[in-house]
C-alpha cells in the first residue's frame, strides 16, 4: 500500500470545492456517469481497432445505492485504470494548477468542474470518502484500490477485482442523504443522462401486481442511447420526430407544428432538432425550453445566450461540443462560436419556414395563426430575420384569406390609395365591435385585415416604417388605420369630396352645437371626449366616436414595452364627431337655436361687438413690439379678452341649460357611445328608458 499527497499546493482544496459548488452539487452524478460512459466508449473504440482483446461483454453502466453502507456507486465495464493511470489522472493531473483556476473562476462555480479535469473530484461535494476500484483492460493488469477521505492524503493498494472496469464508490455525507434516495437519484439520472450513448441502469424495472409495485427481473434503463437528433434525417419518419418530442417533454400534450433538424460540422459542430410548438397567446409561458447537450450529456435548459431570444420560444435540443459550457454568461455572448451558432440557427429556422411556405402554402396558412406570434417576435427583434421572414409572414383579412405584405399591397392598391398617393390599409381588432365600420368600408369596396394578435400593433408599425424607409418613386407610403378610427371617407380621402362637405355653418351655429354637446358628455378620469364638427355626408351617422390611431397604438404598444408607461397612463381619448351634413343634426341645431334664442341672441350681439372691439385693438397694435405698448394699451387687450371669455361662459351656460333637458341630444350621444361599446351601467339604463319613452 502506498500513501501520498494529491498534487495540490493548497492544503485543503475540498472545502473550497464544496463551498463554490454548493448550489450545483447535484452535477457530481452527471460527472461520474459521464466518465463511466467515456471509459466504456474508449473501450469500444479500442476493441474496434483490435487493441482491446476478448469479448466486450456487458457494457452497461450501473448506478447502485446501498442504504445500509450509505454508499452510491457508479460502475462501468470500460477501459479501467492501472495503478499508474490512477496516479497520473487522479492524483496528479486532476489538480495541476487547481489553486490558480479556483482563484480565477471563484465567481463561477461551474467553470471549475468539467473543463479542467475536476469532474471526478466533484464527488467530494457530497461524499466524506471516495473509493476507486479499477481493473484495466490491459492484459496482466492488476486491479487497484484508491481511497481518499477528502484530505489531500490518499491511499492506493493492489486489490482483487474480477471484472474489467471501474467502480467509483461514494460514502455519502450525512447532509446529502437525499442522494441515497431512489427517487432523487433516478430524477437526476433522468435529467442529465436521458440520452447518453451507453445504457445506464438504475435498479430494476417495476410493475404493478395485486395493487403493489414489485420489481421485475429486468433492469431499469434510464436512457435512450440513440436519440433522434443523433440519427440521420433520412432515417427518421414524421412519427419518430413526434415521438422524440414527447420523449423530451413528457408532460406536453400538444403536438408540435413542425421540426427543423440541425446538422452542422463546419466551422463548428452542432446537431439538434428544434420544434415549433403551438404558441397561443402568452409569450411568457415557456414551460418547456430548448435543452442544451454536450455529446449527449444534458447541460442546461437556459439557452438565452446561445440562441436569439425569440428562438427560445421554440422547443427541442441542441447538442454541441463547441459551446463553451462552463463559462460566464457575458463571456458566452461574446464568444465567436456562439455567435456563429446563433446566426446559423436563425438562418436555418428562416429557411425551413420559407421552404414550407413555398412547397405547401396551404399547410403553412393553416399553421400561421399558431406560429404568427413567434415570427412577429423574431421580425421585431432581429433585422436579419425580418429580411428573411417578410417574404412569408402573412396578413389575414376578415374573409380569412392570407397574403404576404407584398401581395396585400398589390391586392388593395387600386382601391385604397388615397388622394396623396398613400396606401391606406384598414384593419379591425375586433370584428364584432367594429361591425358597422367594417360594413361601410366593404360597401366602398375596401378590404379589412384582422389584426387581433398580441404583437400585431408592433408588426404593423414595423411594416409602415420599412415601407417608409424604402420610399422612392416606385414604392408606396403605407399607413395602417383601424377601420373605426374615423369615418371611412376620412380614413381614405379621395379627390372627389362629397358635396355635403361643402355645407358650412356660421360660427354661432357651430358654437351652439359644440357647447350643447360638450356640456353633456360623460366625464371620467379614464376616458376623455372632445367634440368636433364635420360635414361628413348626409347618409353617415349623425354622431359617432373616432379615436386617434397614433395615440391608441402608442397606448397598446406601451403595454409590452418598458419606458413607455407615459402613454399607458394617459386617458383614452375619443372624438365625438357631429356630422353637420346629417338631417337629424340639422333639425337639432334648429331646435337649439330656437329654444335658446331669447337668452342667446343678446349674448351673441355682445359677443359680436366685443369681437369687433378686439379686432380694432389688434389692428392698432399690429406690428408693435410688447415693449412699445403702454400699460393702458396692454390693459385694454386683457380686458377685452376677459370680457369675451365671460360672454362665452354665459353662452355656454345658456346652451347647457337647454341641452340638459334635450332627449334628442342625449339620445344622439348615447347612440354614439353605444356604437363604440362605451355605454354601460347607469348610462345604458337611462338610454333604454329614454328610448322606450321616445317610441
Ligand atoms: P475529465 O473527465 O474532465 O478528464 P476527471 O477528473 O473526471 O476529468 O477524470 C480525470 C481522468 O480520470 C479522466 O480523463 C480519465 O482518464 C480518468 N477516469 C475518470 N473516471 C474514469 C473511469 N470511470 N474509467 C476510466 N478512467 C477514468
Amino acid at each position: 500500500m502506498t500513501t501520498g499527497n494529491i498534487g495540490v499546493t493548497s492544503q485543503n482544496i475540498f472545502p473550497i470545492i464544496k463551498k463554490f459548488l454548493y448550489s450545483d452539487h447535484e452535477i457530481f452524478l452527471r460527472e461520474l456517469v459521464s466518465n463511466a460512459v467515456d471509459a466504456t466508449q474508449k473501450l469500444r473504440t479500442l476493441a474496434s481497432v483490435g487493441e482491446a482483446k476478448g469479448e466486450l461483454g456487458d457494457t452497461r453502466v450501473r448506478v447502485i445505492i446501498n442504504k445500509n453502507k450509505k454508499t452510491l456507486t457508479v460502475q462501468d465495464h470500460g477501459i479501467g485504470m492501472t495503478a499508474e493511470e490512477v496516479d497520473k489522472y487522479i492524483n496528479q493531473i486532476a489538480f495541476s494548477g487547481a489553486e490558480e483556476f479556483v482563484n480565477k473562476y471563484k465567481d463561477n462555480a461551474a467553470a471549475i468542474i468539467g473543463h479542467f479535469g475536476l469532474g471526478f473530484y466533484s464527488a467530494f461535494m457530497v461524499a466524506d470518502k471516495v473509493e476507486i476500484f479499477s481493473l484495466s483492460y490491459k492484459e496482466d493488469a492488476a486491479a487497484v484500490h484508491w481511497s481518499c477521505d477528502g484530505s489531500p492524503e490518499y491511499t492506493m493498494e493492489e486489490t482483487i477485482k474480477a471484472e474489467r472496469g471501474t467502480d467509483i464508490v461514494l460514502h455519502i455525507n450525512e447532509e446529502y442523504a437525499q442522494y441515497l434516495e431512489d427517487a432523487t437519484v433516478e430524477g437526476l439520472l433522468t435529467k442529465y443522462c436521458k440520452f447518453l450513448p451507453v445504457e445506464i441502469a438504475f435498479g430494476m424495472k417495476k410493475e404493478w401486481k395485486d395493487g403493489k409495485q414489485v420489481e421485475t427481473g429486468e433492469e431499469n434503463i434510464i436512457n435512450d442511447i440513440n436519440p433522434a437528433w443523433t440519427r440521420k434525417p433520412a432515417d427518421l419518419t414524421e412519427e419518430d420526430y413526434t415521438k422524440f418530442y414527447h420523449q423530451l417533454y413528457p408532460h406536453q400534450m400538444d403536438e408540435p407544428l413542425f421540426h427543423i433538424h440541425l446538422n452542422v460540422d463546419y466551422p463548428f459542430n452542432l446537431t439538434g432538432i428544434l420544434y415549433f410548438p403551438r404558441i397561443k397567446n402568452n409569450i411568457d409561458i415557456q414551460r418547456n425550453k430548448i435543452q442544451l447537450y454536450c455529446n449527449q450529456v444534458f447541460v442546461t435548459d437556459e439557452v438565452e445566450n446561445i440562441v436569439p431570444q425569440y428562438l427560445t420560444l421554440l422547443h427541442g435540443v441542441i447538442d454541441s461540443p463547441d459551446i463553451p459550457l462552463n463559462v460566464s454568461r457575458s463571456y458566452l455572448q461574446s464568444d465567436n462560436n456562439v455567435k456563429k451558432i446563433s446566426s446559423h440557427i436563425t438562418k436555418k429556422v428562416a429557411d425551413k419556414l420559407a421552404e414550407i411556405f413555398r412547397s405547401d402554402r396551404e399547410d403553412f396558412e393553416k399553421k400561421w395563426d399558431d406560429i404568427k406570434l413567434f415570427i412577429q417576435y423574431g421580425m421585431l427583434s432581429d433585422e436579419k430575420f425580418y429580411d428573411r421572414a417578410v417574404g412569408f409572414a402573412l396578413l389575414k383579412n376578415l374573409d380569412s384569406k392570407y397574403f404576404t405584405f407584398e401581395e396585400y399591397k398589390e391586392h388593395v392598391k387600386e382601391a385604397q390609395t388615397d388622394k396623396n398617393g398613400d396606401l391606406i390599409i384598414l384593419y379591425a381588432q375586433d370584428a364584432n365591435a367594429s361591425y358597422a365600420y367594417i360594413q361601410r368600408a366593404k360597401e366602398k369596396g375596401y378590404d379589412v385585415l384582422l389584426m387581433d394578435g398580441e404583437l400585431d400593433v408592433h408588426a404593423m408599425s414595423q411594416f409602415e416604417q420599412k415601407s417608409f424607409e424604402g420610399t422612392d418613386d416606385s414604392k408606396l407610403a403605407v399607413r395602417f388605420v383601424r377601420v373605426d378610427s374615423d369615418v371611412i371617407e376620412n380614413l381614405i380621402k379621395k379627390e372627389d369630396q362629397s358635396p355635403d362637405s361643402l355645407i358650412a355653418l356660421s360660427p354661432a351655429e357651430e358654437d351652439a352645437l359644440r357647447y350643447s354637446f360638450e356640456s353633456q358628455l360623460p366625464k371620467t378620469d379614464k376616458t376623455r371626449y372632445e367634440v368636433s364638427l364635420e360635414a361628413v355626408s348626409a347618409d353617415a351617422l349623425p354622431v359617432f366616436l373616432t379615436q386617434n390611431e397614433f395615440m391608441r397604438r402608442m397606448k397598446e404598444m406601451s403595454a409590452h414595452q418598458q419606458g413607455m408607461s407615459f402613454y399607458g397612463n394617459m386617458p383614452d381619448q375619443y372624438n365625438l364627431v357631429i356630422n353637420t351634413a346629417n338631417d337629424k343634426v340639422k333639425t337639432l341645431l334648429e331646435e337649439i337655436t330656437a329654444a335658446c334664442a331669447e337668452g342667446a341672441t343678446p349674448l351673441l350681439e355682445q359677443l359680436a361687438s366685443k369681437k369687433a372691439e378686439e379686432a380694432i385693438l389688434q389692428e392698432a397694435q399690429k406690428g408693435k413690439k410688447d415693449a412699445d405698448l403702454t400699460q393702458e394699451e396692454k390693459d385694454a387687450v386683457t380686458n377685452v379678452t376677459k370680457e369675451l371669455a365671460a360672454i362665452k361662459q354665459q353662452l355656454k351656460e345658456q346652451y347647457a341649460a337647454y341641452a340638459t333637458s334635450s332627449d334628442k341630444l342625449h339620445q344622439l350621444i348615447d347612440i354614439a357611445l353605444l356604437a363604440a361599446g362605451q355605454l354601460k351601467g347607469e348610462a345604458l339604463a337611462k338610454f333604454v328608458n329614454r328610448s322606450v319613452e321616445l317610441l
